[in-house]
């Protein structure tokens, strides 16, 4: 069982005695006691301890603007009543909260400290286990002989230069796919991943070990921040995703084909790769009975509103539904790269090195020769090969290629990026849902998606992940928190209006993304509540609890009142999963960065072959479209190169 560490006394914290008095106080009345002595505790010192341990690993950074966001709170304090927090009384601080709540300027920081508070305290083990949580232990774990071909990069003592005919970077989506597509033709194939390997006994469900091991990602700047997030490990996102599958919609591959000017990626001819994609996935309709009760209401809300729904297509058979997919699947039911399309490929005597961060390209007579990178010890390897792949994410993929002064002639690289801004609510149901022990996405109605560019979708976290889905506070957060196991969580996600994000590298090698949602954004998100709160409501939901910062519970009283409101792009709370497009394809080097073979056209021998070369928006989640594309480049750089 994963358990944060705290600091020992000795250590320093980064925060300053003046800020954590603040911190501590805000934290108290944030998560104060659950009303049911059952329920989880209030947060204490252990939890910011915690917490400073957490974002102390993300950036030092993180943590003076945590303690600088609780100061800006405290003045608020003594300017709205003459003292600081801490002195106030609990029943003075809980009105304070909700005031706060309700203040366009002052609910940034609250977001901010609560949002991060609530991340590890309920995660913490006891509070974690009195919402009904478990922690997960796995004993052993199968030892299949292709682990003879995976090496941390530290490990690797035969000299500092390698040779093969094709290195593939990244382990996800794309760079996986095209990697076992290639070896399977016979060429010699070495994978290099900057994250490390893992097997099912690392993913214990905690989320901020998640968060700290697996993960990284990004929080865009513009008028409605978002998260967005990506994996790094071995298998990359796909092995921390939710495992809901869809081939791209028609649409999109006809509005690709008219761009691009080229039937390449026509339905017809994109078929046979899909076909192979869902077949080495395993995909398959989710399991019934896993997909637990918020399946079945999705279900009986949607007939009665004359709605389609489907199950969720998935490429995890056998998946009982542990219901903590995105924090690493414990038991290897879904079919994530690393153990769906990189077994097959080290079987054929691929390698691949683990904790290698690639940072260069090298290069001879214009072509692209291979890769140089380091290794967690800080030695640099280098890398020689024929043809260079490159998959590294939409996030990361166009900073590597500006570091390497590649990609800029078009003016189009670290452009065109689109999000798929997700969000959801909670709805109160009579019966038990326990969704933390089902399948987070089981079940999908598609009914909106062609009219209107809306999925909605079952979508329940583990109990240590819903807090944070709602921007309540205090005692009014823990009366829902102690309500969480009749809720069952529904999402959505939207296409973008427009195509107009963009990413560059910000301080610390991190990645800058900017990012507006249009006003046809925010309305479509609106509808989107809409139709998710109406789907509740019709299955026999009491009142529903969407992530909205000016709406933080709706009823059938105030549904009217919710539908004729106007909301704001700052209302909004959302995530993203699906970061697209950072890297625009087409023929013409003067506007666009790879060819339509993902092929650099600036430097032969080099291809980008991930979400970065994915048209966004899809409207539907993008894993199956990014492993198709990459099927389709394998044959392309064949062709292309030997
Ligand atoms: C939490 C979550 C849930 C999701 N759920 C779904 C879902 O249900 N269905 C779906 O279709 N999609 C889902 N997605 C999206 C999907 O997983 C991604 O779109 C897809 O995996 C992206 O593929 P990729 O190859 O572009 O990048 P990734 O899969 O992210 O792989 C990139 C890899 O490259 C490595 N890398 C990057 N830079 C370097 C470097 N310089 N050197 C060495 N290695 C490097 C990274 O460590 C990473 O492992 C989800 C994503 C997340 C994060």
């Amino acid at each position: 069982v994963f358990k944060l560490p705290l600091p020992s006394d000795a250590e320093l914290s980064l925060l300053t005695e003046d800020q954590r008095r603040s911190a501590l106080a805000l934290a108290e009345a944030i998560l104060p006691d659950s009303r049911d002595p059952e329920g989880p505790r209030a947060a204490d010192e252990r939890t910011l301890a915690s917490l400073e341990r957490v974002l102390e690993h993300l950036s030092p950074w993180a943590v003076r603007a945590f303690g600088v966001a609780a100061q800006a709170l405290d003045r608020a304090a003594r300017v709205q009543t003459g003292r600081r927090f801490s002195d106030l009384d609990v029943r003075r601080q809980q009105a304070l909260l909700d005031s706060w709540q309700a203040n366009p300027v002052l609910r940034t920081p609250l977001t901010v400290i609560s949002a991060a508070l609530k991340f590890v305290h309920f995660d913490t083990g006891d509070v974690y286990t009195s919402l009904g949580g478990k922690l997960n232990v796995v004993q052993e774990v199968e030892q299949p002989r292709y682990l003879e071909q995976v090496m941390p990069a530290t490990e690797w003592d035969d000299g500092d230069d390698l040779e093969c005919e094709v290195v593939v970077v990244g382990t996800g989506a794309g760079g996986a796919v095209v990697g076992k597509e290639l070896a399977e033709r016979g060429h010699a194939v070495l994978f290099v991943e900057e994250g490390d390997f893992h097997q099912r006994d690392s993913f214990t469900g905690s989320s901020v070990q998640a968060h700290v091991d697996f993960y990284r990602g990004s929080l865009s700047v513009g008028n409605a921040p978002i998260l967005i997030f990506a994996g790094r490990l071995v298998g990359g996102s796909t092995a921390i995703n939710t495992g809901s599958c869809f081939r791209t919609p028609d649409p999109v591959l006809h509005r690709w084909c008219e761009e691009l000017g080229t039937d390449a990626f026509a339905p017809e001819a994109m078929a046979p790769h899909f076909a192979k994609v869902e077949r080495i996935l395993e995909v398959g309709p989710a399991n019934r009975a896993a997909s637990g009760p918020a399946a079945r209401l999705m279900m009986e809300g949607c007939d009665a509103l004359g709605w389609r729904h489907e199950p969720m297509l998935r490429n995890a058979p056998g998946c009982m539904g542990e219901g903590f997919c995105d924090f690493g699947c414990r038991t290897d039911a879904r079919k994530s790269t690393n153990l769906s399309y990189l077994p097959p490929a080290l079987e054929r005597g691929s390698m691949l090195l683990t904790g290698f961060r690639v940072d260069g390209v090298l290069r001879e007579g214009g072509r692209a020769v291979g890769v140089e990178g380091v290794d967690k010890n800080g030695r640099r390897l280098k890398v020689r090969a024929d043809a260079v792949v490159f998959g590294g994410g939409a996030l990361f993929t166009p900073l590597f290629l500006a570091k390497q002064g590649l990609g800029g002639g078009s003016g189009q690289l670290g452009r065109n990026l689109t999000l798929h801004p997700s969000t959801g609510l909670m709805a109160r149901f009579d019966e038990r849902i326990d969704g933390h022990r089902h399948i987070p996405q089981g079940h999908y109605s598609p009914h909106f998606i062609d009219s209107d560019g809306i999925l909605l979708n079952v979508a329940q976290a583990d109990q240590n992940y819903t807090p944070m889905m709602t921007p309540m506070v205090g005692r009014r957060l823990m009366d829902y928190v102690d309500q969480l196991s009749h809720m069952a969580g529904f999402g959505m996600l939207v296409s973008d209006e427009e195509a107009s994000g963009s990413v560059r590298e910000g301080a610390k090698g991190f990645p800058f993304v900017r990012y507006d949602m249009t006003r046809g954004d925010v309305d479509r998100i609106h509808r989107g509540f809409i139709h998710l709160a109406e789907m509740a409501f019709a299955a026999g939901a009491h009142r529903v609890y969407p992530a909205l910062q000016s709406w933080p519970v709706v009823d059938r009283d105030n549904f009217r009142r919710f539908r004729a409101a106007r909301l704001g792009a700052g209302d909004t709370m959302c995530t993203s999963y699906h970061p697209l497009g950072t890297v625009k394809m087409g023929s013409d080097p003067k506007t666009s960065v790879v060819d339509l073979d993902h092929q650099m056209h600036d430097l032969p021998g080099l291809f980008i072959v991930d979400s970065s070369t994915v048209q966004g928006p899809l409207g539907v989640n993008p894993q199956v479209t990014i492993m198709a594309m990459a099927t389709r480049a394998a044959g392309r750089i064949v062709d292309r190169v030997f």
